[in-house]
């Protein structure tokens, strides 16, 4: 059965409240006359937003929002997810993520039985939603997990369809051509396509497919502005420090408390780890092998070893002894909240079992973090004030569709270090709003920009100032909303149509 999520908890904010504030007056000003010209073209249909969860994850992370504030344009708008109780179906779709990234580790044919049980599981889902739907209704289906239904819908209701597909590779190699050939069938059932990047769009479907970079929410609970008091506030109530008096935030709303991985393998609240007082090094991501953990932490663990094996006079001591206060934090979900997901479960065992190999006075300065995720506020927030109390924020992903990590931390002023991977590159522009890692998988790359980037405060400083000012001309809600309603009315073939004035 599909879950029709209810999206009324996120439109407390309006468009009001946006235009209210001097940063935001034009961005508002501009999608409000935009849209008021071609929204007729879209009365009486409602867009459907479908795709395969409603927490975790860069998808779920941004549709609230966008769906309130298309809601508060005028336009009729709603998001479904696909559910499977099916672990066979989320291994196989799982499979055909990695493909699109380019990784062969699950092998790369697909076969017949593959098709069937993506279909299965897509039809059982279709039927759920079909009653909801009319014919003049324009469906927008989120990547490759429910990808299958727009065809089924659109043979039995009529309705347009667009399939947004929010990973890529910038190459193509061998795992991406049989990925692409599998889908292709169920692709090519839709009205439209839309990619985050350019380079992204498989050769078959040129000519048809848009592009919507993703983009994030300024007022969100994890992007928001945190004064002081509220960071240090969050921190303390999720266990993530000790509170040395008083705090402001509402300890009812943090049942759930971060949890460490402790050198024995069990795991506790983690108490004073240093992240007021020393160079955080910081990554928070989903448990996943693309997301280049395994060698961010030997990245790490050789830029402390090169401190060693310098000679005295070499390093300043001011950076030394930063480099020597520095700790890497590495933040994911709650493994227990992903047991759909047994790649990552495992890809966080074996984080785990790493740091568990390192020296007494290394595993003090690793923390790996596992986020409670009952709440999704309380997560966001959690995140939020993590990104605030970094120096550093690596996004060190061997490939990554765009990669909504660093959109943030680069929000939040913060010189990211990122991976030539193309959303992420995308991003930064190498030496002005963050350090680009070439190869993700050297340490010895990782470790010498970590040690350039830790060792210069105002080289960071400047960076982390345009890295905000570029979030603010590209990767913000109100052009991403323009974005989806252009690509709606793409399906209806209507782009063309002049526009009344
Ligand atoms: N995220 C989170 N809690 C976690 C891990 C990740 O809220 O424990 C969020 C993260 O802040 C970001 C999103 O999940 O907003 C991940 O999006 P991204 O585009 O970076 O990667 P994806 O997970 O979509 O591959």
């Amino acid at each position: 059965m599909i879950d029709i999520i209810e999206i009324d908890e996120h439109r407390r904010l309006s468009l009001d409240d946006y235009a209210a504030d001097a940063r935001f007056v034009g961005a508002v000003a501009n999608l409000r006359a935009e849209t008021a010209r071609f929204r007729f073209l879209l009365d009486g249909r409602t867009i459907w937003m479908v795709n395969s969860t409603a927490k975790g994850g860069g998808v779920a992370e941004m549709l609230p929002r966008l769906c309130a504030l298309i809601t508060e344009l005028g336009i009729d708008i709603k998001w479904a997810v696909i559910k499977s109780d099916r672990e066979a179906f989320f291994k196989l779709t799982k499979r055909i993520h990695n493909l699109i990234h380019g990784d062969l580790s699950g092998g790369v044919e697909l076969g017949p039985e593959d098709a069937a049980l993506l279909e299965e599981v897509n039809r059982e889902n279709a039927d759920s939603l079909r009653p909801h739907l009319k014919e003049s209704d324009i469906l927008v289906v989120h990547d490759p997990q429910p990808l299958p239904l727009g065809g089924m819908l659109k043979k039995s209701v009529g309705l347009s369809t667009v399939w947004r597909c929010h990973i890529g590779l910038d190459q193509r190699t061998d795992a991406t051509n049989s990925v692409w050939h599998f889908l292709r069938p169920y692709i090519e059932r839709y009205d439209r396509a839309a990619f985050s990047m350019a380079e992204y769009i498989p050769g078959f479907l040129e000519g048809r497919a848009s592009i919507v970079t993703p983009a994030l929410d300024p007022y969100s609970h994890k992007n928001r502005h945190l004064l002081l008091g509220k960071t240090v506030g969050v921190l303390c109530n999720s266990g993530l420090q000790p509170a040395y008096g008083a705090t402001l935030a509402n300890d009812d709303e943090y049942v759930h408390k971060v949890k460490r991985v402790m050198p024995d393998g069990s795991t506790a609240v983690p108490g004073e780890v240093g992240l007021l007082f020393r160079p955080i090094v910081l990554q928070v991501s989903r448990w996943d092998r693309l997301k280049g953990w395994a060698p961010l932490l030997d990245g790490f663990i050789r830029m402390k070893q090169g401190l060693g094996q310098d000679g005295e006079g070499k390093v300043m001591s001011r950076n030394r002894h930063r480099i020597a206060q520095a700790r890497l934090v590495l933040a994911g979900p709650d493994p227990a909240s992903i047991a759909d997901d047994p790649e990552g479960v495992r890809v966080f065992r074996e984080i785990c079992s790493r740091y568990r190999e390192l020296d007494s006075e290394m595993q003090k300065d690793v923390i790996i973090l596992q986020l409670p995720m009952q709440s999704r506020k309380q997560n966001a927030l959690i995140v939020n004030a993590l990104q605030r109390s970094a120096a550093v924020v690596v996004q060190n992903s061997l490939r990554e569709g765009f990669g909504l990590t660093v959109t943030e931390a680069m929000w939040k002023h913060l010189a990211v270090l990122g991976s030539s991977a193309c959303g992420i590159r995308n991003q930064i522009r190498d030496g002005i709003d963050g350090l680009i890692t070439n190869d993700p998988e050297d340490p010895d790359e990782i470790a010498n920009n970590l040690w350039q980037m830790l060792g210069s405060p105002i080289w960071r400083y400047q960076m982390g100032r345009s890295a905000q000012m570029r979030v603010y001309e590209d990767f913000l809600i109100f052009k991403q909303v323009s974005r989806y309603l252009k690509l709606a009315l793409s399906a209806l073939g209507t782009e063309r149509i002049s526009w009344r004035p």
